[in-house]
């Protein structure tokens, strides 16, 4: 979550005018790192993932799982030094919701060694196990990435009344939100600067008996605070389920991956090619068809975070004119911004519409033309307005123009927290705080991260302090650490395969956007086409053979010590460089199967991954395949439709209860078996989620 810094927040109101301040200091602690650490090199590839859980009370007298909001002392006791913390590497940090937490490997894993790829799957049962542990039986800590009946009456243990004042929502109390100062702040100062409520609305699912009315709106205004009349004047769309709080999107769950780059070079390469994974990603691990106790007809979780923390005024979103946006917290007119795709000039103002949330997909790439020969600027193709002072101010810092607006566009955001102890108390060649400020609360697809900023008087950085890196944040948590270790493995040794082969997928990101919504269609991983770059430059007949079908060949090489197949080897050589231009910028329509799985054209992801298992690890054991080709198997068998994803597993789950009425409504009792069920499958006492030959690998291996 960035940092908790300790102190006083201030309010909305009395942070905006520090707001200016905190940017140029951001800016000046970004300069700082950037001089440090731009030549920065041989940085080792090391790679962590993030894994959020909700911790669900379980009352089976009667039947009901609720999200428990008393047990989060758990992370006062499980503070890094704790010795089971340190005995098993891993590290537990605080979350937004009060039943929530985060767990991640204390230390990063080195991405070069065959075991590390091997042990996250027990690092993230250490996690399941310590808390568990650690938390009364009754208690469980789960994996899903949105609790289905969240804003529903009594959907906390113990229950409380919404009457909050930080987030005032009709739905959500504010004691379900983090008891560190920082988050209630966020939520009322979001809500402030908006000068509304935030308001997200998902399509319901429509059913034989659905009435497509959002039942929880009360009838009439319930008259607490003035908010309370925005789902009668529009901000509740019919035939949707209406949401009113930042918890809706910050409290769900997701797994997320950090891979350090050798360079920044490296790491902007990486970060482009990565750009495109992120919709087909969010449509491979989809996992969230219920929302507020609805069917909805999507499938994941993206937009209601996006619509969670959308704290743009009416004028920057574009609803109202610019007359209305000083009534609200926007930026004051001393703010030096520009739109370069729209200059809007308005009466020489500078404030300006901002067409994405701070919770979006990525609008730059972060190449150019010196940095990779593929890179072309008509692929920036989506407004991203930028901060135009920053820009100029990184631009005469030695940024280049690529880099300086990824900033600047970053820095079009207010801070949101500012605690009183910072506002005039940075040392900006040793801090990051005010950069982080800013940096941590854009939260993209995918998240450029520089370098820590190391002490004057040194040379270099300690090379095992952190390096620039890539987090890839789009996936949803999946319900067992089978799942989780699949989907966080692929992507670093993906990474590795984007580094080695370097292929071009550079796409105009109008199109990744494009892409980005139909991953939210229900059942977008079979019926969704997604556009690709047809030529990537890679050969699909030097990939021929890295299949599913590899790990078996190579298996039964080793079992019965017959000839070696010949298909480890590899005539790549992969000197730092660019690789052949492919000029040719067609796009084609594919499915989440093409991608994973590979067409007569294109190598997939799991060809790409399965070469550098062979090509890397030679001399894996029996055992070490069987787990990595495990893994590869859920990932291409949940892109071919052998096998569901968790949101139409649960989907099926709710339709087929015997409670379930037609009507879209998850009801207590479905809500608890629901829960149940999630129970088992993360225990594998229930593996029918997995097919028959995984589920029998499972029950042979993990039970
Ligand atoms: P954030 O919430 O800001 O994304 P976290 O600290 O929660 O950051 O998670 C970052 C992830 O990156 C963790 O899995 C961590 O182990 C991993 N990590 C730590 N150091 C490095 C590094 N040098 N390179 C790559 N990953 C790292
Ligand atoms: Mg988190
Ligand atoms: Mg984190
Ligand atoms: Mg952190
Ligand atoms: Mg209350
Ligand atoms: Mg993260």
């Amino acid at each position: 979550m960035g940092l908790l810094s300790l102190g006083t927040p201030l309010t909305w109101h009395e942070a905006k005018q520090h707001n200016n301040l905190v940017r140029s200091n951001g800016i000046e602690q970004l300069i700082n790192i950037h001089r440090q650490s731009a030549a920065r090199t041989h940085d080792k590839f090391y790679w962590g993932d993030e894994v959020e859980y909700m911790l669900v009370r379980f009352d089976a007298a009667l039947s009901r799982a609720t999200l428990s909001i008393d047990e989060d002392e758990i992370l006062n006791v499980l503070h890094d030094a704790h010795p089971e913390c340190v005995a098993h590497n891993i590290s537990f940090h605080p979350e937004y919701g009060r039943y929530m937490l985060e767990a991640t490997p204390a230390r990063p894993y080195d991405g070069r060694a065959l075991a590390d790829y091997l042990y996250v799957e027990q690092n993230m049962a250490y996690r399941r196990s310590v808390s568990r542990a650690h938390l009364p039986r009754d208690v469980v800590p789960l994996t899903i990435t949105a609790f289905p009946r969240m804003g529903l009456a009594g959907f906390t243990s113990p229950p409380h009344e919404p009457n909050g004042v930080a987030s005032q929502s009709l739905f959500l109390p504010d004691e379900i939100i983090n008891r560190h100062v920082r988050f209630p702040t966020l939520t009322a100062n979001i809500r402030a600067r908006r000068g509304s409520k935030v308001a997200i609305n998902l399509p319901i699912f429509r059913d034989t008996r659905t009435d497509m009315r959002d039942a929880l709106i009360p009838a009439t205004p319930r008259g607490l605070f003035t908010h309370d009349s925005e789902p009668y004047q529009g901000a509740a769309l019919p035939g949707h389920v209406y949401m009113d709080s930042m918890g809706f999107g910050m409290g769900c769950s997701c797994l997320q991956i950090t891979v350090q780059a050798q360079d920044i070079n490296e790491a902007r390469y990486l970060y482009d090619s990565l750009a495109n994974f992120a919709p087909v990603l969010l449509s491979a691990t989809a996992a969230s068809p219920i929302f507020k106790g609805y069917l909805v007809a999507q499938d994941v979780r993206w937009n209601v975070i996006s619509g969670a923390v959308d704290d743009r005024t009416p004028y920057e979103r574009g609803v109202a004119p610019l007359a209305e946006h000083k009534l609200f917290g926007g930026l004051d007119v001393d703010e030096a911004r520009t739109d370069k795709h729209a200059p809007h000039a308005r009466d020489g103002k500078d404030i300006q519409r901002i067409p994405k949330s701070r919770y979006d997909s990525i609008s730059n790439y972060l190449s150019d033309e010196h940095t990779t020969g593929y890179y072309k600027p008509e692929y920036n193709d989506v407004a991203a307005p930028i901060n135009a002072g920053v820009y100029a101010k990184l631009q005469a810092n030695g940024f280049d123009a690529a880099l300086a607006n990824h900033f600047a566009h970053l820095f079009i955001r207010d801070p949101l927290v500012l605690f009183s102890e910072r506002v005039s108390n940075s040392d900006n060649a040793v801090d990051n705080d005010h950069f982080e400020n800013l940096q941590s609360t854009n939260w993209q697809t995918l998240r450029f991260k520089p370098p820590a900023p190391f002490v004057e008087g040194q040379t270099a950085a300690d090379p095992e302090t952190p390096g620039w890196r890539v987090e890839f944040r789009p996936m949803e948590i999946q319900v067992t650490d089978f799942e989780n270790a699949a989907y966080s493995v692929i992507i670093p040794l993906f990474a590795r395969a984007i580094l080695k082969y370097k292929p071009n997928y550079y796409l105009p990101l109008s199109q990744v956007d494009a892409n980005m919504v139909t991953a939210h269609g229900v059942n977008s991983v079979l019926e969704g086409k997604f556009y690709a770059r047809k030529h990537t430059g890679l050969d699909v007949s030097d990939f021929a053979g890295f299949d599913l079908g590899w790990f078996d060949r190579k298996i039964s090489q080793l079992q019965s010590h017959t000839a070696p197949v010949a298909t480890e080897k590899d005539e790549y050589n992969l000197a730092n460089g660019v690789a052949v231009a492919t000029g040719d910028d067609s796009v084609v329509e594919v499915s989440v199967n093409d991608v994973i799985n590979g067409t007569a054209t294109q190598p997939g992801l799991v060809h790409m991954v399965t070469k550098i298992i062979a090509s890397t690890y030679p001399d894996a054991s029996v055992e070490q395949l069987e787990q990595l080709q495990a893994y590869l198997k859920l990932v291409s068998y949940r892109a071919s439709g052998k096998l569901p994803t968790f949101a139409k597993y649960a989907r099926d789950f709710v339709v087929a209860h015997p409670a379930y009425e037609a009507d879209s409504r998850v009801s207590e009792q479905v809500n608890y078996d629901l829960c149940v069920r999630v129970a088992q499958v993360t225990a594998y006492e229930e593996v029918g989620l997995f097919g028959k030959e995984l589920g029998a690998y499972l029950m042979k291996h993990r039970r």
